[in-house]
């Protein structure tokens, strides 16, 4: 393969992470590595990257360097190829088209756990806000600072989730779910029965985040496999700012005031089990969660999973961050096809059904 131009790559590289609102750091990276390979005598680049010693140039990190490794090669560097999927595209358009397409939501909470209103409410802004269904995720027993749900307590939600669909407009209804803690042993946090009873499981990690990487890894990837497990909730973890303005209200353990690094786990890994169990990676929407982070959705695409753009939502009005999650998907080039909450509700149902078949 003839070689490709490893600095014109860096700077669409640099380019494109802008365009997508990147970290600055992230930009830097590449842009001081084009510019210190452009100072470099002739040939002194190609012995380097034969030598392996691109990485003592200042400037030039690990990653950058096997960009350009791989462009002298004559690959398109895989760094490239996972922004390129958004080259030409209008980023607000496709945003709105994606959040156009959405039919339903398949992360809330109710005060049932740690939400603050009733079922009922969080129905009909629901129903206000277009959708023709939502899951109501309340947590599971073990968050017990959510006041997650006990077997018994879920087992009287569901029946009370029955008799608010009964009075809701035709064409819209609550779909029952949960959101599971996924336990140090990556088992789920509530019976089987019951779990294989709920229309949508998503299961999240919600302690032991600083698992070591292996650990967390094989947590997660049981945690998949489980035949209950439909959506893998905010899979890093990570809190980028503290409460979002305006949003207040006590016991909604959501907007502590904090911020929190990413879990460490093998993202290939997981994302191939999701991938190969047919399972949905979740985009959270919640502004101090972005969770997962940008490279890691471009990552779960290319590996061929789907996707829920989910709100989290703790309160109505937070149903409407839907619009968030659409951006930072529509920034990775995620096709609404893809998006398990743009199918009609019967073809989600179908789609949770086949995970628990034999
Ligand atoms: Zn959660
Ligand atoms: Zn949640």
């Amino acid at each position: 393969m003839t070689a490709r131009d490893p600095i014109a790559d860096l700077r669409r590289i640099a380019f494109l992470l802008e365009r997508a609102n990147e970290a600055t750091y992230r930009v830097r990276a590449f842009r001081s590595t084009a510019a210190a390979l452009t100072a470099l005598p002739e040939g002194e680049l190609t012995d380097r990257a034969a030598a392996g010693t691109l990485t003592e140039l200042p400037g030039v990190g690990e990653v950058t360097a096997r960009c350009v490794v791989e462009s002298l090669a004559g690959e398109e560097p895989v760094y490239l190829r996972r922004l390129v999927a958004t080259e030409g595209v209008d980023l607000d358009a496709a945003a709105t088209a994606l959040r156009a397409a959405l039919r339903g939501d398949c992360h809330t909470h109710s005060d049932w756990s740690d939400g603050g209103s009733p079922i009922e409410e969080m129905a009909l802004a629901a129903v206000e806000l277009g959708h023709e269904y939502v899951v109501l995720t309340d947590h599971s027993p073990r968050l017990k600072v959510a006041r997650g749900l006990t077997a018994d307590r879920l087992r009287r939600q569901l029946d009370h989730v029955a008799r608010v669909n009964a009075e809701l407009p035709d064409g819209f209804r609550i779909l029952t779910g949960i959101e599971v803690d996924i336990l140090a042993d990556g088992a789920l946090d509530q019976d089987e029965d019951l779990l294989a009873r709920l229309d949508v499981v998503v299961g999240s990690v919600h302690s032991g985040l600083n698992d070591e990487p292996a650990k967390m890894t094989r947590r997660m990837i049981t945690a998949v496999t489980n035949p209950h497990l439909d959506i893998l909730g905010h899979c890093t973890g990570r809190m980028v700012s503290s409460r979002p303005a305006g949003v207040t209200g006590p016991g909604d353990r959501g907007h502590r005031a904090r911020t929190r690094p990413e879990s460490r786990f093998d993202a290939a890994e997981v994302f191939a089990a999701c991938a190969a169990h047919g399972k949905a990676v979740e985009i959270n929407s919640r502004p101090e969660r972005q969770d997962p982070p940008k490279r890691l959705i471009r990552q779960a695409l290319e590996t061929g999973c789907d996707f829920a753009i989910n709100t989290d939502a703790h309160a109505p009005g937070q149903l409407d961050w839907q619009c968030f999650g659409c951006v930072r998907a529509a920034l990775c080039g995620v096709p609404a096809e893809r998006v398990v909450n743009t199918w009609p509700a019967e073809r989600l149902l179908r789609w949770t059904a086949g995970h628990a078949a034999p």
